[in-house]
């Protein structure tokens, strides 16, 4: 079934089913998550098929279509759900297509109307003349014209509306393709968008020989937090922890959840000890606070995170300098925890 909805998603009628499915989707109060999407396309692309039939078995009950629910069905219905880079890509396709459509609409417009006017002129001239035949065969040209003037604008105003509906198509695919790069609970970059950052300030700062800092960091004892506190409570803390990290993260510099409590900080352009001192910052600040749970105001105790950080170093890997900021970070919670560690140099060639 993927495969032919592959198909269908390279012909002609792709963009109309692409403009269903979030019809449908925006219709159900469905998110346009990358997954949620995927699901659609196939439901408004098949809808005989058993996907549809369940959803519309779902819908009839009342029942809410949720993340889960969207889950559940594409690991049934769908082998290996993933959305096509292309989908993300249509918004911007589509809009450069009508673009050019509607330059050679306007371009045929000023061309009929030009010899419209050519036309009216000649027949102008010919009215005195005894030249009857010639005169009936000029105004028959001359409302063949007037006929596709009057196309045109009508193809105008379609083309107006359609381009109206790329619009809102293009912001719904920029939600799916900010979603798709996001951690649902922090709301920081999420781990696909964390590497593509790295891999891109890497090469920037091998480029411009330019200074570049990462960072890792890591909750301590988490488990045993979530195992008094209840995973809810520990999600709660995440979000916490998120929170403090995101501030100190902020543009150029870039904060990720890399793992389940671990997170990432890339600084462009910055030294160690430039990164030393946030880290610090962020592990005082998280560690003097005394945390309450939400429903029952309880007190939570203080958490704390080990960081580690690695400058790097000339012509380094993303891997290289990867693996050297989690070996700090390795030493941190090695010696202790609540505690930020510089990674070693880059080892010399011998
Ligand atoms: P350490 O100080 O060595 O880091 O100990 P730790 O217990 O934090 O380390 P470990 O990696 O063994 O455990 C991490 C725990 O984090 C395991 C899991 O229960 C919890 N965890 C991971 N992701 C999530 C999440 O999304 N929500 C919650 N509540 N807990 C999570
Ligand atoms: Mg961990
Ligand atoms: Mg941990």
């Amino acid at each position: 079934m993927s495969s032919d909805v592959e198909t269908l998603l390279r012909a002609p009628t792709a963009y109309a089913i692409a403009r269903r499915a979030i019809a449908a989707m925006e219709q159900h109060r469905v998110w346009p998550t990358p997954g949620n999407f995927e699901v659609w396309i196939h439901y408004v692309a098949h809808k005989d098929g058993p996907l549809a039939a369940e959803i519309d078995q779902m819908l009839e009950a009342g029942e809410a279509f949720t993340d889960a629910v969207g889950e559940q069905l594409a690991a049934k219905y769908l082998p290996k759900a993933k959305l096509n880079g292309e989908i993300l890509d249509a918004g911007d396709a589509l809009a450069q297509e009508l673009d050019s459509v509607s330059r050679a609409i306007e371009s045929a417009r000023e061309t009929s109307e030009a010899y419209g006017q050519q036309l009216a002129t000649a027949s102008k001239s010919l009215e005195n003349e005894d030249t009857s035949g010639i005169k009936e065969m000029v105004e028959t040209l001359t409302s063949a014209t007037r006929r596709v003037q009057r196309e045109n604008r009508t193809l105008e105003t379609q083309l107006a509306d359609t381009t109206a509906e790329v619009g809102r198509l293009k912001e719904h695919l920029e939600l799916v393709r900010r979603d798709a790069l996001t951690d649902g609970l922090t709301h920081l970059a999420n781990r696909k968008a964390f590497d593509e950052a790295l891999e891109k300030a890497c090469s920037e700062a091998e480029a411009s020989g330019q200074t570049l800092t990462l960072a890792v960091l890591d909750i301590d004892h988490f488990k045993s937090f979530n195992d008094t506190w209840g995973h809810q409570t520990g999600d709660q803390v995440i979000r916490y922890v998120a929170s403090v990290i995101g501030r100190a993260g902020r543009s150029p510099r870039i904060a990720a959840r890399y793992g389940g409590e671990e997170f990432a900080l890339i600084f462009p352009g910055e030294t160690g000890e430039t990164a030393r001192a946030v880290l610090e910052d962020i592990r005082e600040e998280v560690s003097s606070r005394v945390l309450k749970r939400r429903s029952t105001n309880e007190d939570l105790g203080a958490i704390t995170v080990s960081a580690g950080f690695a400058e790097r170093g000339p012509g380094e890997t993303t891997a290289g300098l990867v693996e050297r900021a989690d070996a700090a970070l390795y030493a941190s919670k090695r010696g202790g925890r609540n505690r930020t560690t510089a990674a070693d140099p880059v080892a010399k060639a011998a």
